[in-house]
């Protein structure tokens, strides 16, 4: 019965929102409602919890730009009208997130009686120009296209050059299979970089599990500097280098220790050439110095797993590329 309730409300704020949208003359396409405010292109939508508008607009300069975005950022915006986030697409998509309560819409309303004429005032384009280059359209022709959950005015020369730089990317994407091996070796170097310090600060006696970020971070960068292919065997190609620098970092900072003293005089029965083997030695005979190594390595992987781990948000974005289609609204050209 609550669930039936619910779902009525549900109809009902959709209802009211089509009211408000047609006040505009906006019209339905693909699940928005669109249409053109005081100039501007404005596609609505609304999900569990909110209502957006998205507008298509560009600025004059940058500087005019981040003022807008720093006014509509400021708190009194959420107070008076509800606005929750903004959020500026590069495409030349502004799209503004309204908390979905009661009377919304009426916030919505008195917010849209400020923003567009404040929109002019500012020297704002809209409709008039593409939403992708931001020029006006003139004798290029242009289009309405749906991209992304929204209506956009746009030359039809800016979404072949859109496509073509996608399409671009998705064959950098997934050409060139052997760039993984150069990524490794990148890697490897970037690893043996991040574990020089790591050796120091321990030979100097200090904590040193936090510099497995760095270790991470120059893993990642050594990797995507010698031309490491973008993809899931990136991370676990990145993991493993950076688990091995890790312990490379730690053994190398053994390694100097006992250089320090051969050096000194205070093992006088070895060479420098031994160093590895005591090492070894000491890992199996001495279980303090083998728990200390170990403690030191796993501190240093969970540091280091902070330093990669947007990576695997990365590959995720990576793999979504592509997936954008424009499709067209309405056979009218601008
Ligand atoms: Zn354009």
């Amino acid at each position: 019965m609550k669930q039936l309730q619910k779902q009525e409300d549900h109809l009902m704020t959709g209802i009211s929102y089509k009211k408000f949208s047609s006040q505009y003359n906006m019209k339905s396409f693909s699940g928005v409602q669109y249409g053109e405010v005081q100039g501007f292109l404005v596609t609505l939508s609304e999900g569990a919890g909110y209502k957006s508008a998205s507008v298509c607009v560009s600025f004059p300069t940058p500087e005019v730009e981040q003022t807008l975005l720093a006014e509509l950022y400021a708190p009194e915006m959420a107070k008076q009208y509800r606005l929750q986030g903004v959020q500026r697409m590069n495409t030349g998509v502004l799209t503004l997130v309204f908390y979905d309560n009661p009377g919304t819409l009426k916030r919505m309303q008195a917010f849209f009686n400020w923003f567009f004429p404040h929109l002019r005032e500012i020297g704002a384009q809209g409709v008039s120009h593409c939403a992708i280059c931001g020029q006006p359209f003139g004798e290029l022709p242009g289009s309405l296209k749906f991209c992304n959950g929204v209506v956009m005015p746009v030359h039809d020369s800016c979404v072949q050059s859109v496509k073509r730089e996608i399409a671009q990317e998705m064959e950098e994407f997934h050409a060139e299979p052997k760039q993984y091996g150069r990524g490794f070796f990148g890697g490897l170097l970037g690893g043996i970089v991040g574990a020089i310090p790591w050796a120091i600060v321990y030979y100097l006696g200090y904590f040193v599990g936090w510099l497995g970020l760095l270790i991470g971070f120059t893993v990642k960068k050594g990797y995507e500097l010698l031309g490491g292919k973008p993809g899931r065997a990136k991370f676990w190609i990145i993991l493993l280098i950076t688990l091995l620098s890790v312990a490379f970092g730690q053994l190398l900072g053994d390694g100097i220790e006992l250089a320090k003293a051969i050096a000194d005089g205070d093992l006088p029965l070895f060479t420098y050439s031994q160093i590895p083997g005591l090492i070894i030695d000491s890992l199996i005979i001495d279980s303090d110095y083998l728990r200390a190594t170990l403690l030191n390595f796993v501190i240093g992987v969970i540091f280091a797993m902070l330093g990669i781990f947007g990576i695997l948000r990365e590959v995720k974005q990576e793999g979504r590329v592509g997936e954008i289609e424009w499709i067209d609204v309405e056979p009218t050209t601008l």
